[in-house]
């Protein structure tokens, strides 16, 4: 008889299907069940349903092996990123990316106008100018490939700067999951995920987490989550990790189209600066190439229209739907700045197309037709 191989042995492909189920005995579910309790028994390490609950568990121990750390769920991806912060000592410098999620930018100005922080932007692709911003920082917080730009920041050059200067280094890893890049293995200390995105994968779930190998970097964070309280319910972590088990296919699917449509997008007489690290004159894409097992699923464009025109192409399609969020089965478009948080410098018109897994040419013909409208 053959050992079991154990978990870490294990390609990423399997460890999304087999991670965070229950003890094998007989009888004995194959999934861990949605348990529904604010409190348990008193004696052992847990206590009271803030601080865990094993819904949770099999989830954070899925993304963990997966990103190679511990994992903490939180309620939603800012309530990770918003833990993450509470980590940086009052006046430390965040060094971060010019364009990064409009959520994490907003928070981060908001913490520098309270004068908790001091925010020091970075144009992410450029290694020189990461490395001169991060003398005297205390925290680079990467996102690569950043959203909704789609620049590339080179992690091994990154975060060996931020070290040379005494600075973590955060990588927000959600729009290309464990799958594509592996942050912790580049040298970052904590990586974030939205699991609201990619992992969870179906639009039905707000969740996020956290991943460290630090454990005192751990235990500061699980203290945050506990006493701020920003924990999932025990439902979301079941479907996000539902979710997981068909990650791997999932991508697989959706980044193949998204470099078809990245492809077809570059020809539309009506789009203009087609953004996919896949594509090979994309500025990002060597680096990519380098630290990236794929591409992902998300493509940025900007069109020849105006504003209002653009919004109008975008309520055009039927198969594509028009909203704002990333990563679900379905293929969805929206114009970023139509949000108020946007960055001013996200171009007028930029479009985000999450790529999904329906049939590539359907989504091109409901594509090409909402595009060809714009067309003079
Ligand atoms: C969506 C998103 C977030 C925020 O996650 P929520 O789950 O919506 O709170 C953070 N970072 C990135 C890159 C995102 O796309």
């Amino acid at each position: 008889m053959t050992e079991p191989q154990p978990p870490e042995t294990l390609r990423p492909e399997t460890v999304v299907v087999s991670a965070g189920r229950p003890e094998a005995a007989p009888d004995a579910p194959v999934n861990v069940p949605v348990v529904l309790s604010s409190t348990f028994h008193a004696g052992g390490p847990v206590g009271y349903a803030r601080t865990s609950n094993p819904s949770w568990e099999a989830f954070e121990e899925a993304l963990g092996l997966l990103e190679g750390g511990r994992c903490l769920a939180f309620a939603s991806g800012m309530g990770a990123v918003s833990a993450v912060l509470d980590l940086v000592p009052t006046g430390g410098v965040v060094v971060v990316s010019s364009h990064s999620y409009s959520g994490t930018a907003a928070r981060l100005r908001d913490l520098e106008a309270a004068g908790r922080v001091v925010v020091r932007l970075v144009q992410i692709d450029d290694p020189d100018a990461v490395a001169a911003a991060c003398e005297g920082a205390s925290v680079l917080w990467i996102e690569t490939p950043t959203n909704p730009a789609l620049e590339v920041c080179d992690l091994a050059a990154a975060t060996a700067a931020a070290r040379a200067h005494g600075a973590l280094t955060v990588c927000d890893n959600t729009f290309a999951t464990p799958l594509l890049q592996r942050p912790l293995a580049l040298g970052a200390d904590v990586v974030v995920h939205s699991a609201t995105k990619a992992l969870a994968g179906h639009s039905d779930v707000l969740m996020g987490a956290v991943v460290t190998a630090d454990q005192d970097l751990l235990a500061r964070l699980l203290r945050v989550r506990t006493l701020v309280g920003a924990i999932p319910g025990p439902l979301d972590a079941y479907l996000a990790l539902r979710g997981v088990r068909t990650l791997a296919l999932r991508l697989r699917q959706a980044q193949a189209s998204a470099y078809e449509l990245a492809t077809r997008l570059q020809s539309h007489p009506a789009v203009r600066n087609v953004r996919y690290p896949g594509l090979p004159d994309d500025p990002g894409h060597l680096v990519a190439a380098k630290q990236m097992s794929g591409f992902g699923t998300i493509v940025s464009f900007e069109t020849t229209g105006t504003a209002e025109e653009t919004d109008a192409m975008c309520d055009r399609t039927s198969v594509v739907i028009h909203a704002t969020s990333l990563g679900g089965v379905e293929t969805s478009w929206e114009r970023r700045r139509r949000w108020i948080e946007e960055r001013p410098d996200i171009p007028e018109t930029l479009i985000r197309l999450s790529v999904g897994i329906e049939d590539v040419d359907d989504l091109w013909t409901d594509l090409a037709q909402a595009l060809d409208a714009l067309t003079p």
